[in-house]
C-alpha cells in the first residue's frame, strides 16, 4: 500500500516509511492511496470470528505486503492480549471499555502496533530510530509501556513538570531500559513546542531518525478501527442471544485528536454499518463549532478536567475531511458534535454513578452526555460510547462518594511504588544536547 500526503507536495511512501516517517516532509498527513471494503459475508458473520481474526481482516490491505501475513498475525496476537468488554448501561446504550490494556488507556493498542511494526522493520535496519514524543498525560505512559524493550527504538518522552498525575508521572518515568523521560519546566504546549523544533532541526535529523508516536502516525491511528468491529461483533452477540434485531448504530467518540473517532470512520469505510458519529467533547470546541457555522477557528488549548482531550487544533480532522471528499454537507450527515462544560461532566459522572452504579472516568462521561444529546424517544437506535481511560487514573477530579468505591487495579499499583528517574529540563538547546549525547 503507499500513501501519499494531504498536503500533496510530497512523494508516495510505502507503510513502513510512512510509519518510520511519521509525518510527510510537506508536514502533512499520511492518508492510504485506496480503501477497499472488506467483504459483506466476513460482516455479516463477524460474531465468528476472534478478535485476532477481525483485525488482520481490517488492517491487512494497509500494511500490504510489507510485513508477511504470518509476521502481521503474530504482532496482532501480540498486541491484542487484553478485552474490550462492551457493558450495558442502559436500555440502548452500552459503554465500550478500551482501559483493559496494561496503561489502563486506549491508546495502549495503537502505541502496542506501532512499537512491534518499528520492529519489524528495524531487523533489517542496522540504524536506531529515536521516538520523541510530548504528552500531557496518556499518550507518554501508553507509548512507554508499548516500547519498552522493543529492539532497535529508543523513546524520549517530554513531559511537563507538575501538570501531570502522579500515576501518569509513574506510568513512563519508571521503566528504564530504552525509555527515558525528560522533565519540563513548562506546560504541555512547551514540550509540543520543542519536539515540532527538533524535527525541523537538520543538525539533528541529519544524525539520527527521529519518528514521532502520536496519533499522526498511521500505525498508531489506523488499528484503533479495530475498537469499533469489537464492539459490533458483541452488540450482535448479545443481540441474537436476545432475539432482537441489531438496530442502527451510533458511537459517541470522546474526542481530543479526534484520532481514534476518525478511525471509526474508516471501519465504517471498510463496510461496518455505523449510522452516524457523535464527536463529544469539553470546552475545546472548535469541531463543534465549525459544524454548526461552517468556520473552522482553531484556538490555543483550554484546561479542562477531561485533560486528553485539551486540544485546540485537532491534527486528525484533515483526515476526516478528506474521508468524506472535503464536502461539508456529506460531513455533517456522518458527524455531529457536541461541546460539554467541566460542570455537566461532574454531573454526568454522577448521574452514571447513582443511576446505573457505573463509574465512567471525564471522558468517558462526556461520551454518555454525547448520546443523551442526541437521543431521541423510539430512534430505534443503538448507542455506544468509548470509555477511553480508567476511572483511577483521574481521581483527583472525581468526586469523593465515587472515588471511595473505586479499587486501584494491580497496573497502577504496581508502579506506584516504583522509583521515578527523570531528567529535568528547561531549553531546547538542553533538549538537543541530550538527543545528541
Ligand atoms: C487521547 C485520549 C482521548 C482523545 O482521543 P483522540 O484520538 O485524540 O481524539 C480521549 N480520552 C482519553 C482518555 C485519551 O487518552
Amino acid at each position: 500500500m503507499q500513501y501519499y500526503s494531504l498536503n500533496n507536495n510530497s512523494p508516495k511512501v510505502s507503510f513502513q516509511d510512512a510509519v518510520i516517517k511519521g509525518l510527510a516532509p510537506d508536514k502533512g498527513l499520511y492518508f492510504p492511496e485506496s480503501i477497499t471494503p472488506i467483504k459483506k459475508s466476513f460482516i455479516e458473520n463477524i460474531e465468528s470470528y476472534s478478535n485476532n481474526e477481525i483485525a488482520h481482516e481490517l488492517i491487512q490491505q494497509f500494511v500490504g505486503n510489507e510485513i508477511p501475513e504470518k509476521d502481521l498475525k503474530a504482532i496482532i496476537e501480540d498486541v491484542l492480549q487484553f478485552d474490550f468488554p462492551l457493558v450495558p448501561i442502559e436500555n440502548d446504550i452500552y459503554s465500550l471499555e478500551l482501559f483493559h490494556g496494561p496503561t489502563m488507556a486506549f491508546k495502549d493498542v495503537g502505541a502496542r502496533f506501532m512499537a512491534r511494526c518499528l520492529s519489524y522493520f528495524n531487523k533489517e535496519n542496522p540504524n536506531q530510530v529515536t521516538v520523541l514524543v510530548a504528552t500531557s498525560g496518556d499518550t507518554g505512559g501508553a507509548v512507554a509501556s508499548g516500547f519498552l524493550g522493543v529492539k532497535g527504538v529508543n523513546v524520549v518522552i517530554l513531559y511537563p513538570s507538575g501538570k501531570v498525575s502522579d500515576v501518569q508521572e509513574k506510568q513512563l518515568t519508571t521503566l528504564g531500559q530504552n525509555i527515558e523521560a525528560l522533565e519540563v519546566d513548562g506546560v504541555f504546549d512547551d514540550c509540543q513546542a520543542m519536539v515540532k523544533k527538533a524535527f525541523l532541526d537538520t543538525s539533528i535529523t541529519d544524525k539520527m531518525q527521529l519518528t514521532s508516536a502520536n496519533s499522526i502516525n498511521i500505525a498508531r491511528w489506523l488499528p484503533q478501527m479495530f475498537y469499533f468491529a469489537f464492539a459490533y461483533k458483541q452488540l450482535k452477540k448479545q443481540r441474537s442471544l436476545s432475539g432482537v434485531e441489531v438496530k442502527k448504530l451510533v458511537f459517541s467518540v470522546p474526542s481530543g485528536n479526534y484520532g481514534n473517532i476518525c478511525a471509526g470512520m474508516m471501519a465504517q469505510k471498510l463496510g461496518l454499518p455505523i449510522e452516524l458519529f457523535i464527536a463529544s467533547t469539553n470546552a475545546n470546541k472548535v469541531v463543534p463549532s465549525y459544524l454548526e457555522t461552517g468556520n473552522y477557528n482553531p484556538k490555543p488549548s483550554v484546561a479542562t478536567i477531561s485533560n486528553a482531550m485539551d486540544v485546540g487544533n485537532p491534527s486528525n480532522f484533515v483526515r476526516i475531511e478528506k474521508l468524506h471528499d472535503n464536502d461539508f454537507e456529506k460531513l455533517k450527515s456522518n458527524l455531529q458534535s457536541y461541546s460539554f462544560t467541566d460542570e455537566e461532566t461532574r454531573e454526568s459522572m454522577l448521574q452514571l454513578f447513582n443511576e446505573y452504579n457505573y463509574i465512567a472516568d471525564p471522558h468517558g462521561a462526556i461520551g454518555y452526555l454525547g448520546i443523551k444529546e442526541h437521543q431521541t424517544k423510539n430512534d430505534n437506535t443503538q448507542y455506544v460510547f468509548l470509555e477511553t481511560a480508567h476511572p483511577v487514573k483521574f481521581l483527583p477530579v472525581m468526586d469523593e462518594k465515587i472515588t471511595s468505591k473505586i479499587e486501584i487495579p494491580e497496573q497502577i499499583k504496581s508502579v506506584l511504588d516504583k522509583k521515578k528517574v527523570a531528567t529535568s529540563i528547561n531549553t531546547y538547546e538542553e533538549l538537543k544536547f541530550f538527543l545528541m549525547k
